[in-house]
């Protein structure tokens, strides 16, 4: 909780000073509402939650002296009510062999880090971990997955640049099969420039995936760059669109000011985050806690 804490100190404390400046001598009234509401805004909170916040704070104590005390325990209480139905541990069905993730998400949100992290995880829990180097567009992506590989003791599939992605995922479900792997991880490529070709391409490994078992990919998370803030909802949106996504990771809140924008996420799409990155090291991945979370952002 404490390196939660730290990593979200600077949207809390961007949030609680303005907050402070707002009710210092004064009662709480429809302008001061007023200027709350755009503060959570602000915030990347998002509007639906920013007016549950100030809905409350109103009903409790309209017309009153407010504390920042006051409004942090409410801001608190209702961003722990928005992310509570979507803080979920991962579960795995192993009776699949392998469990299928498929890891897609806009270049530089994390993908490659995260798939390593996780690898380091499973594997440390005891199971079997195949990797498949699923971004051929790029091969410091390659090359990036293989140490991960090397480090967490998995195995991987990888083939050369330019190669079909799709084709790769395929073989690699085959050979994580023969091999008896528990969980299969495959990496994609995010390139947002080429949009039609990316979507295509993901649209086709989930398509042959299916082929090999109707059920996968098993799992489809995306990775979110917090530090994007607002953009971070449209990416969901697109990606869930095609290539089903069917849960979250929220990578980079350590030390970034816009944290807030999962409240606004997990508000809007009510999708499973299973885990968050605080940070670039193998260790760096924490289970996704409501309550943890909320009072690390509300202060
Ligand atoms: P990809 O292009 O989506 O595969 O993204 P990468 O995994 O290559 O990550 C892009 C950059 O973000 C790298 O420099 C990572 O070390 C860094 N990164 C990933 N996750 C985190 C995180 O949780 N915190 C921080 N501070 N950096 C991260």
């Amino acid at each position: 909780f404490q390196r939660l804490r730290d990593g979200l100190s600077r949207t809390s404390s961007q949030l609680t000073g303005q907050i402070t400046a707002l009710f210092t001598k004064r009662k709480l009234d429809d302008d001061t509402l007023q200027d709350l509401e755009d503060l959570l805004i602000q915030a990347d909170l998002g509007m639906e939650t920013a007016l549950r916040i100030t809905d409350t704070l109103a009903s409790e104590r309209y017309g009153r002296d407010v504390t920042g005390e006051d409004v942090s325990r409410i801001m608190a209480d209702e961003i722990t009510k928005v992310l509570t139905p979507v803080a979920k541990p991962l579960t795995l069905d192993l009776s699949h062999k392998p469990h299928v993730i498929l890891v897609v998400g806009v270049n530089g949100t994390g993908k490659t880090t995260t798939i390593g992290k996780l690898a380091a995880k499973l594997s440390g829990a005891g199971l079997k971990v195949m990797l498949a180097a699923g971004d051929t567009f790029r091969a410091a992506a390659i090359e990036q997955l293989k140490i991960w590989a090397e480090r967490t003791k998995s195995h991987i599939v990888a083939t050369k640049l330019g190669a079909d992605a799709a084709g790769l995922a395929y073989e690699a479900f085959e050979e994580a099969r023969r091999q008896k792997s528990d969980v299969l991880i495959i990496d994609t490529a995010g390139r947002l420039q080429n949009r039609t070709e990316l979507m295509a391409e993901l649209e086709k490994i989930v398509r042959v995936l299916g082929k090999l078992d109707p059920d996968a990919p098993h799992t489809v998370l995306q990775t979110l760059d917090a530090t994007t803030g607002q953009n971070a909802l449209n990416q969901v949106e697109i990606f869930r669109n095609v290539a089903g996504v069917n849960g979250l990771i929220m990578t980079k809140l350590d030390g970034t000011a816009r944290g807030g924008i999962l409240v606004a996420i997990s508000a809007k799409h009510k999708l499973p985050v299973y885990f968050i990155g605080v940070g670039e090291g193998i260790d760096d991945l924490e289970p996704f806690e409501a309550r943890d979370f909320a009072r690390a952002i509300a202060g």
